[in-house]
């Protein structure tokens, strides 16, 4: 029932071989910069490359700020921190992510607390925010949001844009804003994805962005805040070891990490960065022609919600019911063609079910269903591809 599905993936990357899911392209200046790193001998905490690859996320993205850190979890990790998290307090996300923005929170010794997403987007949902909220907590006198019964501190809202589709921002603006939440979006997967024109990662106090291996682009592990100035001043200060700036003193005005990304790193990004829109345009149009080619058929691909252009990251189809799931992923991971189901609920880890958490199912449901299939950019030249 899959072999047109797999012939098809097939035919995109001219492969008879192992087909994964994800891998990157580097058809840049990649070495170029790399090896000019090398030989200034300036690989590591200082150099060029940290600096030109924030300042060219900054333009790319329209955010004021653009702060590096080693990965995605360290940037969740700052930007919690800068939003004051304190211990025992709440962190608002959705079950349906990957690990690390959980992480993140209980690095704070925060605790996540679970809000359903919407079908349609994959991401959190403003509805079920809002809803939660209303029944469940108030803005406490000293104006923070707080639970109704035993008070806690809700300090923030983690959206995440599913598989780069972004989320329904307008809508998790007004709830955070009403609700006096500092909104954080995990835009780790989408790089290159807009809502109603404007970069995601942008909508909030601050935004976080991946390069590990597998995202749109890679510096082979990295990570971004995006953010304004004065958040940007205190990523900076918090990712640099909190070192105040001296010509040989050494100075910490309070404990600061080491969260800065290595120069090394920095350059294969700057090479990346530059190669962004034809990677998101690659990746359209497989998502189009994958979407022509499922046309039809009980495997419902997902497309991007209105307003948006998504970056396609990871392609996604929503299967009819857990069986079809099941053998879909059978069916094409025996024919060396990777695919993927979507994770686990956040609540069902062992470490997180304890945690609070509203009414789950659409993410229950979209649990059951939902597969990706290879996303990579086509490695044969994109221009011939396109045609
Ligand atoms: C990739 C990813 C991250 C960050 O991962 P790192 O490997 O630490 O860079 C965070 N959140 C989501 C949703 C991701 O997909």
């Amino acid at each position: 029932m899959f072999d047109a599905l797999i012939r098809f993936i097939r035919e995109q990357y001219r492969t008879n071989e192992f087909i994964p899911l994800h891998a990157p392209v580097f058809n840049g200046r990649e070495r170029e910069y790399v090896t000019e790193t090398i030989d200034s001998t300036f690989v590591s905490s200082v150099g060029a490359f940290v600096n030109r690859f924030e300042a060219n996320m900054a333009t790319y993205t329209g955010s004021p700020r653009a702060v590096a850190t080693v990965n995605g979890t360290a940037a969740l990790h700052v930007a919690l921190r800068l939003a004051g998290v304190q211990p025992g307090e709440l962190v608002i996300t959705q079950p349906l992510t990957f690990v690390a923005t959980c992480n993140a929170i209980t690095y704070c010794m925060a605790e996540p607390l679970f809000i359903d997403v919407d079908r349609h987007t994959m991401s959190l949902s403003p509805t079920a925010l809002d809803a939660w909220l209303g029944e469940h907590a108030q803005i406490g006198d000293d104006g923070f949001c707080r639970t109704r019964i035993e008070g806690k501190v809700i300090r923030a809202c983690i959206p995440m844009h599913t598989f780069g589709h972004p989320a329904e921002l307008d809508g998790l603006v007004d709830v955070c804003s009403r609700w006096r939440l500092m909104l954080i979006e995990d835009a780790a997967e989408s790089l290159g994805s807009f809502y109603k024109g404007r970069h995601t990662g942008t909508f909030g106090g601050m935004g976080t962005l991946s390069f590990n291996g597998n995202k749109i682009i890679t510096t082979g592990g990295g990570g971004m805040v995006l953010t304004d100035d004065v958040f940007g001043e205190r990523a900076k200060h918090l990712t640099t070891t909190a070192k105040k700036p001296h010509p040989y003193e050494f100075f910490h005005d309070e404990v600061g990490y080491n969260y800065r990304l290595p120069n090394l790193n920095a350059a294969l990004g700057c090479a990346q960065l530059e190669q962004i829109e034809s990677f998101v345009a690659a990746k359209r149009q497989l998502a189009l022609r994958y979407a022509e080619q499922l046309e039809g058929s009980p495997l419902h691909f997902f497309r991007e919600p209105e307003h948006c252009r998504s970056n396609y990251w990871l392609n996604a189809i929503i299967c009819d019911s857990f069986e079809q799931r099941v053998a879909l992923l059978k069916a094409t991971n025996d024919a060396s063609v990777m695919t993927r189901p979507i994770w686990q609920l956040m609540n069902r880890l062992p470490c997180f079910t304890h945690c609070r958490r509203g009414d789950l199912s659409n993410a229950e449901w979209l649990e059951e269903r939902v597969v990706n299939l290879p996303s990579s950019v086509p490695a044969t030249s994109t221009s011939e591809f396109l045609t």
